[in-house]
């Protein structure tokens, strides 16, 4: 390799002409997005234009119909069956790419009849391998850092919903992911418990973890994002750093959205 090379960073993910449908619906009609190490990249746009979606193609919790998706310089293997639906070639490939992603989505999804350490143990264990041992030291360690220590014995339901979020954080951490997912993390909580959660995930971009997030919390976007794609309907209408976006966004929809969140 040359040093030219080496200095290059990582393509974390590479999405190149993303399509999808549900029914005669399109909701996604192509669109790209390349995160390298270290990067933020957040998706902002109205409700509906396929945020969620888009965010769920990247670790196939969602197909897609059309476009290919690299993870880490790995490009997941589609195909088209005969009734022409696409699925992926191997599901051994789907799985074993997903572990590396941490999903963190706007209703915790936490595990109830688990308490709080337990859900943080139960994935390394099942899918990494991890001892009891080694995945309950890993655990406290991440839950001291979401702030969490004192609530390990907990149920999610003894807890309040920004608890409950940074639980799931640490959940996510907890498989040393490449890659974070943040489908509108705070969007679910009381707004006093908002600046909780966002105070864990601008620690993450600090140490910088390499992130893809959908938010509404536009201050927040535009502090922590190395790029931000605005969606409508479906496509990129917009994209750019976040001082020129929200700063001085081209196009007056962008303009005209930026300004009804804030
Ligand atoms: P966003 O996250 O930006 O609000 P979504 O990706 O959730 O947007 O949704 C985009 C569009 O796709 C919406 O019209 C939504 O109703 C539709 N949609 C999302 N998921 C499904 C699904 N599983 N089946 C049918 N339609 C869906
Ligand atoms: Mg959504």
């Amino acid at each position: 390799m040359s040093e030219l090379e080496r200095a290059k960073p990582r393509e974390i993910v590479a999405a190149r002409g993303i399509e999808k449908r549900f029914g005669a619906l399109e909701v996604l009609r192509g669109l790209d997005l390349s995160a390298h190490e270290h990067d933020v990249v957040t998706l902002i746009g109205a409700s509906g234009s396929g945020k969620s979606t888009f965010l769920r193609c990247l670790n196939l919790l969602e197909v897609p119909d059309a476009g290919s998706i690299a993870i880490d310089g790995e490009r997941i293997g589609l195909r088209k069956t005969r009734d022409g639906q696409t699925v992926p070639c191997s599901s051994k490939q789907v799985n074993r790419l997903r572990a590396g992603i941490g999903m963190v989505f706007q209703n915790f999804n936490l595990w109830t009849h688990m308490t709080v350490i337990e859900n943080v143990i139960m994935p390394p264990m099942k899918v990494l391998g991890l001892t009891r041992r080694e995945a309950t030291e890993r655990a406290q360690a991440l839950l001291a850092k979401v702030g969490l220590h004192d609530r390990m014995h907990h149920y999610p339901a003894h807890i309040s919903g920004g608890q409950q979020q940074r639980c799931a954080i640490a959940r996510a951490l907890a498989m040393e992911p490449k890659l974070l997912l943040f489908d509108e993390p705070t969007s679910a909580l009381d707004p006093e418990l908002v600046g909780e959660v966002l105070k864990v995930i601008r620690l993450l971009a600090e140490e910088g973890r390499t992130m893809v997030l959908v938010t509404h919390e536009m201050a927040f976007a535009r502090e922590v994002s190395t790029d931000v794609l605005f969606l409508h309907k479906g496509r990129i209408e917009e994209r750019g750093a976040p001082a020129k976006l929200f700063g001085s966004p081209e196009t007056e929809r962008c303009r005209k959205f930026i300004e009804s969140v804030l």
